[in-house]
């Protein structure tokens, strides 16, 4: 039933959007100095202009890096840690515990700088409409915020300044691995894995979203069980990030110009397998045309199905020779430094 509302919201967004998408002008995601709540060495946290779900947060560098890949470890470091404590912040004060954290390569409204979309999901019992909501806005262009509203959004921070400035600590995991939790799982690691780092996993998706033959789609995973995004440990966020980074380069030079990458913590969130991973997905040029990005979006909503296990195996062997290309020099680096 909540899959037939969802369908029928789903075609009246795409029916509205299309409409947008062709008559409304192209609007540019301005980036104003005043939005920022709070900077740290090498980066910022700042109140979006056209967010994707009111109170959510971004996390980009102070220098005008235009892509994720030219990020520095460092910076990847300070990110985990503004990152974290918003969640935190949301925890304590707000009791908000399930959010998405997303970012879109190009990034979305024109913007000429990556950054990362923290999302709060509040909304229990509506929680798939809120999804819906926000990746439609992904897919269209989100309506923009009046400065009034951006600076009453950054007052309430004010108080928390201090707070950010902290060293985030990961909250202990339990240990507990529910039988749900197929990334907890040898045989499945080992089917689909594609590269093992020292503390995360790069896998293949065994149901890839992706368009066309190749379903570019992979997760990664911390080897060590984690629940959620405030269960990792920044060794392991920040290998994540430089993983993702080598790959986006890697699949740039390939026809690979777009890229989605998310997480997603807790159940109203959307995350299924409570064991944190990353997806990136790479969308190849020729279907940056509005209808690819709807199949991106009604993939992310609705799970997809399974390939079957010659196609899998097939794409698997693929990809696992490409990764090792791709992350040969996070390898090498690895080597010199030990
Ligand atoms: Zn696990």
């Amino acid at each position: 039933m909540i899959k037939k509302i969802s369908l029928a919201l789903l075609l009246i967004l795409i029916m509205t959007g299309l409409a947008f998408f062709y008559l409304a002008p192209r609007k540019q995601f301005l980036h104003y100095p005043q939005n920022t709540i709070y900077r740290s060495q090498t980066v910022q946290i700042a109140v979006p202009s056209c967010p994707l779900q009111a109170n959510s947060l971004i996390v980009e560098s102070i220098f005008p890096e235009k892509s994720l890949s030219q990020w520095t470890k460092r910076q990847h470091a300070e990110s985990y840690h503004l990152l974290e404590n918003t969640a935190q912040l949301w925890k304590d004060n707000e009791f908000i515990d399930n959010f998405m954290i997303i970012a879109t390569i190009p990034p979305r409204m024109h913007a000429d700088n990556f950054f990362w979309e923290i999302i709060p999901y509040t909304k229990k019992n509506y929680h798939l409409f809120e999804q819906l909501l926000v990746l439609g806005k992904l897919t269209f262009d989100s309506p923009c915020l009046p400065k009034a509203e951006r600076q009453s959004i950054k007052r309430k921070y004010q108080d928390y300044l201090p707070f950010f400035s902290k060293s985030y600590r990961p909250i202990p995991e339990d240990n507990f691995c529910p039988p749900v939790d197929v990334f907890c799982q040898p045989e499945i690691i080992a089917k689909q894995l594609l590269y093992e780092g020292k503390h995360t996993h790069l896998l293949y998706n065994h149901a890839p979203i992706g368009i066309g033959e190749e379903k570019l789609h992979f997760i990664i995973i911390p080897k060590a069980h984690r629940t959620n995004f405030m269960e990792l440990t920044l060794e392991e966020y920040v290998e994540a990030q430089e993983i993702s980074s080598k790959l986006i380069l890697y699949y740039k030079q390939r026809g690979y110009p777009i890229v989605y990458i998310f997480h997603k913590s807790g159940k109203y969130a959307g995350q299924t397998v409570p064991h944190w991973h990353e997806h990136l997905i790479f969308v190849p040029h020729r279907t940056h045309e509005f209808i690819g990005k709807l199949m991106v979006l009604q993939k992310m909503l609705f799970p997809t199905s399974p390939l079957n296990e010659k196609k899998f195996k097939k794409l698997v062997d693929i990809y696992r020779l490409q990764a090792k290309e791709a992350l040969n020099s996070l390898n090498e680096r690895n080597y010199t430094k030990e």
